[in-house]
């Protein structure tokens, strides 16, 4: 398996967790190898910190307050989730589900949406990194902003969404083919409006352009510190990649909501963005926070979306 040039989506976690409940030795040599290299480049990541990353930070807070607000949040993307008919499929819904073809009439309907929507999550993507860049202070870094113009590069050359049956409920972007979004029939057949669609492709674009030297690493550990503190959660490594997409996929949306004005509440066309974590079977990994706790630091780390969330939510 030449995953050493491998970034999985969030989704990985259940791919693991399939894996380590099959029998096989081989499969389980494979995983444990994954997480060595996933594990070593995160070690690599980190032994580099640049200036403005946490030297001087002044270590944010929620006060009880934010955090109720936060809550009432999630409340409202999990009730949408049930009551939405376009809601987006909870994550370990779709792995208790059989593997879907890609000729069935859902998955292709999902491949054409994911297609339909590249150039646009593409676009969105660029902006929303360059606003998160802005936000944590990048802005002027003559260094980061050589890296940001190769990653925008990277994110400008991915052209196609392959759908992959054996993939099920994940996506990925193998970084030996950068142009490619790996995407489980699952998991597209899952994703059922361009919300959902879109925040999960921008989660992909925001590996690509990244890159595999991790090259947006002090933006990455940036996000991951604060979310740390904020919500007191062991976020960093890979961890900190993986919310910094998931959040790039919720800014992603959010100004495609902007964008694209339309008769359903803005709450129920943002809790799209995040609501495939709204599980009930709560578990994450070393790499991953937990679906439940991926929501909540997603919230904690844009209160424009909390706000949108409790304001629109009718
Ligand atoms: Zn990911």
């Amino acid at each position: 398996m030449k995953n050493m040039s491998r970034k999985d989506a969030k989704f990985e976690r259940k791919t693991r967790r399939f894996f380590l409940a099959s029998s096989s030795s081989p499969s389980r040599l494979c995983v444990k190898l994954l997480l060595l290299l996933l594990c070593l480049s995160t070690t690599l990541a980190q032994t580099n910190p640049k200036p403005g990353s946490h030297s001087t930070r002044v270590r944010p807070s929620m006060s009880a307050e934010t955090k109720a607000l936060i809550e009432d949040a999630i409340g409202v993307v999990c009730t949408q989730a049930k009551l939405d008919p376009k809601s987006s499929i909870a994550i370990d819904e779709m792995q208790a589900r059989p593997s879907l073809p890609v000729t069935s009439p859902d998955a292709r309907a999902g491949a054409e949406r994911a297609q339909r929507l590249l150039p646009v999550a593409k676009t969105l993507v660029i902006s929303s990194l360059r606003q998160l860049a802005i936000e944590y202070g990048f802005q002027d870094s003559p260094k980061f902003k050589v890296k940001l113009r190769l990653a925008i590069a990277r994110v400008s050359e991915v052209r196609r969404v392959k759908p992959d049956m054996e993939a099920r409920d994940n996506a990925s972007v193998y970084l030996s083919h950068p142009h490619v979004i790996t995407f489980g029939t699952l998991f597209l057949a899952g994703l059922r409006s361009d919300e959902g669609m879109i925040s999960v492709l921008a989660h992909e674009l925001m590996h690509v352009a990244d890159g595999d030297n991790d090259s947006l690493r002090t933006l990455v550990a940036a996000v991951g510190n604060k979310a740390s503190d904020l919500t007191g959660l062991e976020i960093h490594g890979q961890r900190s990649e993986e919310i910094t997409c998931d959040l790039i996929g919720a800014m992603s949306v959010r100004a495609y909501i902007v964008s694209t004005p339309d008769y359903e509440s803005i709450a129920r066309r943002l809790a799209r963005s995040i609501q495939h974590n709204c599980v009930e079977l709560d578990e994450g990994d070393e790499d991953h926070l937990s679906p439940r706790n991926t929501i909540r630091t997603i919230l904690a780390l844009n209160a424009g979306l909390v706000r949108e969330l409790i304001n629109d939510r009718f």
